[in-house]
């Protein structure tokens, strides 16, 4: 006992944002696989049966639920499973304190959508490193997190896997040399499809995609292409580029996860198999790269390599998403939230498919940019245009509940 208290003592801390989600589940594997971090904190919405399994199999000190019907959920699961419950928080505030816990060394920021801001915020300003698999923390505020960051000398790592090919596709490399970026998509489930057909496609044609198992926000992103636009505008926060300097290029297999251009013409690409468990354990033992859990690419199984130009007639919310960083502002914040409100209700069966990129730009244009340097204006931003979004929709109010 004694000898596992020192052992457990050695290794660093992790907390998770969003840790039943896709990217959470995928993060634990890879902690059971690195057997170097002790979960301390965790965060979850309102799967309380699978959020009790982690808390049973990682013993967090502590962990916060979306409300208190899920705090009482969760203590009935862990009831029936004889498991002493960890301290248990409820909402943003709780969210707040699982990315702020005194012993995380780590925090994987993977909540979907615009509730994993703040608390995303106060653990960059803790000075933690953040694992950054929530794109919209950044979509939103780009500039106040890398701010922040700079400020208090914690560094993001990127989980999305374009952002993490091209983190390391740049290491070592001198800024001044590298002429852009190339983000790779896949292109999604519609990539071959008609106007029309797109804008028919049913829910469970648009979260059938082709390559990735993701969650349902993320992979409806992905069939409008917003996603590839939300990784643009990521991108520039992240890695310091203008708008004019990513590109991004279809590429139906995701081998190539992302490429960089340097300015005498070579190409310098990561690729790997389709796994984010890639992706999180870069992330979370950067500088160091350790032994994997996945199979390696196996090159003589790929059948071909294409790339493609992505066409924005038929796909147009990339489109609007240059237009947002063009902007700039609290205009990505914007469309970030009206793209939040029209999948969901795309997902409610509310809309058509392509009712979305129309639904966001009319909110994106209807937007009065305003400076994006503090808290406060984000915040209102992001309200207005989900206001918007819902009067668009007919005034449905149970989006209002995904506010920030
Ligand atoms: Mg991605």
């Amino acid at each position: 006992m004694l000898l596992y208290s020192i052992v457990a003592s050695r290794m660093k801390g992790i907390s998770i944002l969003g840790s039943t989600g896709s990217i959470g589940c995928n993060t634990l594997k890879v902690i059971e696989h690195l057997n170097e971090f002790r979960v301390v904190a965790l965060g979850a919405g309102r799967n309380m049966e699978k959020f009790a399994e982690q808390i049973v199999r990682f013993a967090p000190e502590m962990v916060s639920c979306e409300d208190d019907d899920c705090a009482e959920m969760l203590l009935n699961e862990l009831n029936r499973s004889n498991v002493r419950p960890p301290r248990i928080e409820t909402g943003e505030k709780g969210l707040v304190e699982v990315a702020t816990h005194a012993e995380a060394h780590t925090v994987v920021s993977a909540t979907v959508g615009a509730i994993g801001f703040v608390p995303t915020l106060r653990a960059i300003e803790a000075g933690k490193r953040i694992a950054l698999a929530n794109k919209e923390t950044l979509v939103i505020a780009g500039e106040l997190m890398t701010k922040a960051a700079r400020k208090s000398g914690a560094e993001i790592l990127p989980v999305d896997s374009e952002h993490n090919a091209l983190h390391q596709c740049l290491r070592g490399e001198r800024r001044s040399e590298v002429k852009r970026l190339i983000l790779t998509a896949s292109g999604g489930p519609f990539r071959t499809n008609s106007r029309e057909e797109i804008e028919n496609a049913t829910i469970a044609e648009a979260l059938n995609h082709p390559n990735w198992k993701m969650g349902d926000k993320i992979t409806i992103d992905s069939a409008t292409l917003m996603n590839k636009g939300l990784e643009v505008i990521e991108a520039k926060w992240l890695f310091g580029f203008e708008a004019d300097q990513i590109s991004v290029v279809v590429h139906p297999q995701s081998v190539v996860h992302s490429m960089i251009e340097m300015v005498d013409g070579s190409i310098i690409a990561q690729l790997g198999v389709t796994d984010m468990k890639h992706a999180i354990q870069y992330a979370l033992t950067y500088p160091e790269r350790k032994t994997g859990c996945l199979e390696p690419l196996d090159f003589m199984a790929l059948n071909q390599l294409t790339f493609e130009e992505p066409d924005i007639e038929r796909f147009p919310c990339l489109d609007l998403a240059y237009k947002a960083l063009a902007k700039g502002g609290t205009t990505p914040a914007a469309l970030n939230a009206a793209n939040e409100i029209s999948v969901q209700a795309f997902l409610d069966g509310k809309i058509k498919l392509s009712d979305i990129g129309r639904i966001n730009e009319a909110v994106m244009n209807g937007h009065k940019t305003e400076q994006a340097s503090d808290l406060e204006s984000i915040l209102s931003a992001d309200i207005n245009a989900r206001e918007s979004a819902i009067s668009l929709l007919g005034g449905s109010s149970a989006c209002l509940a995904q506010q920030v």
